[in-house]
């Protein structure tokens, strides 16, 4: 079985290693404000590049770099100079839906991947865009039956890229969706004057809303205040069925996530995708999943999208996140014994008890999890159950971590009402 190549976003170096942890086999990433998520992620600078190349090839992942926003004429020669660069830098393709982008990548050899924003939703559009693309990202209203007839039709009528190779195509499986179609919203252009387009969306949809008569001035509450923020797009259940269509990159959405987020989306699709390999897939592993997928950041999921044929219609019902599990940031790394296996954390924001869940988040370490066993104060022998808020602790874990990297408890969220429902 053919599987597709599972695509992880990273807007910091935490994410990005977390993503390679996870079992990314590629990763797609923006550099400084000529991106989509200019607004809202760390994103790396053009000096990262070589780096981010390095190391995603040093895991055996491709390299893209977005720069899919709309450019305009002063822009140009900064849009020339960034794929000067990633062309040096050895990035795998460049994810675009300017025109001026588009030829710029090609002046540098650099093989484009046609970005969601151009909403391609039919075979003629991807018979035009071959002309300059190794990939198209597929619209996210499409059904999948649409998908596997464009997929079945590139390789019919023998569609190819530039590179001569039959045009690959690309499907988002998971993250947020817009009340809009894919790169049309111009909500916060018109409310913040900051566009989406451009990489600098306010998430005006994501906000409670009052229905105000003009005649009166009478307002109205409505049961879900929250009356344009959709649910995250979830295909877990049905990865099989994505598998089967033919597709060749599954893109997860999140450049502007956190690394625990980035972490644990790519490791359960990941276990998904091989489950459907090995053909252990089965709806209740796809359960076990699907639970997991919620311990991380989400508006509550939308199975299946509009690839399963349905109208829009699920809405997230509250303004931030769904996920269960609480992260408290209680302290910092400040040394590693590798030798024994030990870290030395300080406690500068949060006490800690034996038992207690933590993550780690750390830009070469990813985001891992381990158990608060057995640690000491200071420089004591004994086992202690509980440090206070200031103490420094030695805690052995099973994984190598930094000087400074963030300690976090995990605990469980309390929720009200339609909140917790997910
Ligand atoms: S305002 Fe909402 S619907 Fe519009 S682009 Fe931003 S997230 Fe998407």
């Amino acid at each position: 079985m053919k599987l597709p190549l599972l695509m992880a976003p990273a807007g910091s170096d935490a994410a990005l290693e977390a993503a390679l942890n996870a079992g990314a086999g590629a990763v797609y990433f923006g550099v400084g404000a000529l991106n989509m998520r200019s607004g809202a992620a760390v994103n790396f600078r053009e000096s990262d590049l070589g780096r981010v190349v390095e190391r995603c090839h040093a895991c055996g992942a491709k390299a893209y770099l977005t720069l899919n926003i709309i450019v305009f004429d002063g822009e140009l020669e900064r849009v020339a100079a960034l794929c000067r660069t990633a062309g040096k830098a050895g990035v795998d393709a460049v994810i675009a839906s300017d025109p001026a982008v588009i030829l710029e990548a090609g002046r540098n050899g650099l093989p484009v991947h046609l970005s969601v924003q151009a909403n391609i939703s039919n075979i003629e559009a991807v018979r035009f865009y071959s002309k300059f693309a190794e990939v198209v990202v597929l619209a996210r209203e499409l059904k999948l039956a649409d998908i596997r007839d464009i997929v079945g039709r590139i390789a019919a009528e023998d569609v190819r890229s530039p590179s001569g190779r039959l045009i690959g195509t690309e499907l988002f499986i998971h993250g947020a969706l817009c009340s809009s179609f894919s790169g049309k919203c111009y909500l916060s252009l018109t409310a913040a004057n900051c566009s989406a387009n451009r990489g600098v969306c306010r998430q005006t949809c994501r906000r409670r809303y009052i229905l105000t008569d003009a005649a009166s001035g009478e307002r109205l509450e409505m049961a879900n205040g929250y009356v344009m923020s959709a649910a995250d797009l979830c295909m877990i259940n049905f990865m099989p069925e994505v598998v089967a269509s033919g597709v060749d990159i599954l893109k997860i959405e999140g450049r502007g996530r956190s690394a625990d987020y980035v972490g644990t989306i790519t490791r359960v699709y990941r276990q998904a995708l091989e489950a459907c390999a090995a053909g252990t897939f089965t709806p209740a592993a796809a359960a076990g999943w699907r639970n997991e997928l919620t311990k991380v950041f989400n508006r509550g999921f939308w199975d299946g999208g509009y690839y399963l044929g349905e109208d829009f219609g699920v809405w997230s019902g509250c303004g931030g996140n769904r996920s269960p599990v609480e992260k408290t940031m209680i302290g910092k790394v400040i040394d590693y014994y590798a030798k024994i296996g030990v870290a030395e954390i300080v406690l500068s924001s949060g006490d800690l008890s034996a038992g207690d869940q933590l993550l780690v988040v750390g830009s070469t370490t990813g985001a891992q999890e381990a158990a608060a066993d057995g640690f000491r104060i200071g420089d004591g022998k004994v086992m202690e159950t509980h440090a206070a808020k200031g103490s420094t602790i030695a805690l052995p874990l099973a994984f190598k971590v930094r000087s400074g990297d963030i300690v976090y408890r995990l605990t469980d969220r309390a929720f009200s009402g339609i909140e917790r429902k997910i």
